[in-house]
């Protein structure tokens, strides 16, 4: 029989591709989102790349504990895989109260709720965010943590501590936490990707979104950085290529071939990109010119960091295989899908 894999975020754009991966690798899955951050345009895609009609979607929000509850007795849920929290820097440096509630309930209902009901895997999803501004790149998993720079980071630490601890004491459950670095791109379907709502923080789909007129000019923050264009290096990573190692984890935990009860993996290419780089890129294979400007730097932002993936590529046995070049050209695509051309 197939083992379950509950998706919560799973209408999201990281949760809707990793969807896509768990059934074409015969998993049965259980989506649940409350549209918070979504709508149905990637649920419908997915049901459209798989085609899948019957994937069950439960419209309901992880911090309502007996709504948790619920899910888990009307499924028998083998593993969870746990997106679904808010994601944006500054809103949360805003809005601190609503990040650590939404984020570390919804996160604390689920791990609860899912013992309660026998549901001993769990995957949760990280972020280099947690390395912050580090000493050393590339980054492993044993590279020290820094105090996180925002809100929103520090619910991704807190949350792989709580993992972690839960792990720790309550026996029989295990946990993996993927430190996901910067996932770009859509599924090459041209059927789900990014949604950004209002204007996008993220580099890519602003890029997109000014490649196709609907803002007038792409800022790249900061031109001085001491890195060898003098923009930030980051480790952009394929969306599709994401979404398979958590294929990978997951039957890692189910076929009970961890070696640690917990298990962190860095999700990267271990390949330093610039942001003029990436510009340049985007322009070359799309064959189209980008309105770019230099601006100040962004508060925030570290200077360089990127993945060694060594650990996963050896442990999960994935590695990131698309190239930067086919990546952006699959972001355009999806940007050309939603504006309908
Ligand atoms: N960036 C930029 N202009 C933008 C958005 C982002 O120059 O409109 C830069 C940002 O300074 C960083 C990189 O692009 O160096 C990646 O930023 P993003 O917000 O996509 O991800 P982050 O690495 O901050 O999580």
């Amino acid at each position: 029989m197939s083992k379950r894999v509950l998706v919560s975020g799973g209408a999201g754009f990281i949760g809707s591709h990793v969807t896509v991966e768990l059934i074409e690798a015969g998993y049965d899955v259980v989506v649940a989102d409350d549209f918070s951050n979504s709508d149905r345009t990637c649920y419908d895609g997915v049901r459209k790349i798989t085609g899948r009609e019957d994937i069950p979607l439960v419209e309901m929000d992880f911090c309502d504990l007996e709504a948790t509850r619920k899910l888990f007795s009307d499924y028998a849920i083998d593993a969870v895989i746990h997106f679904a929290a808010f994601k944006a820097v500054g809103e949360s440096v805003a809005e601190p109260v609503k990040y650590y509630s939404n984020n570390l309930t919804s996160f604390l209902n689920v791990i609860q709720a899912g013992r309660a009901a026998g549901c001993k895997n769990i995957l949760f999803s990280s972020s280099a965010t947690v390395y912050g501004e580090p000493d050393t790149v590339p980054v492993t998993e044993k590279t020290p943590r820094k105090p996180a720079t925002s809100p929103y980071g520090n619910t991704k630490q807190m949350c792989e501590d709580i993992l972690r601890d839960s792990v720790l004491a309550y026996k029989g459950l295990r946990g993996i936490a993927l430190r996901y670095f910067n996932p770009i791109g859509a599924h090459p379907s041209a059927l789900i990707g990014e949604l950004p709502r209002g204007v996008p923080n993220n580099l890519v789909p602003f890029i997109t979104q000014t490649a196709i007129g609907k803002r007038e000019c792409l800022s790249i923050f900061g031109d001085d950085y001491p890195t060898p264009d003098g923009t930030c290096l980051r480790d952009y990573i394929d969306i599709v290529d994401l979404a398979k190692a958590h294929v990978y984890a997951v039957r890692r935990m189910l076929d009970g071939r961890m070696e640690e009860d917990y298990e962190i993996f860095n999700v990267g290419t271990g390949r330093p990109v610039s942001v003029l780089e990436l510009v340049n890129a985007f322009e070359k294979v799309n064959n189209l010119k980008l309105n770019y400007k230099f601006a100040p730097r962004r508060p925030g932002d570290v200077t360089a960091i990127w993945a060694d993936p060594t650990l996963a590529n050896e442990k999960l046995g994935w590695k990131a295989e698309r190239t930067v070049e086919q990546t952006l050209a699959s972001a355009w695509a999806w940007e050309k899908h939603l504006a309908g051309k």
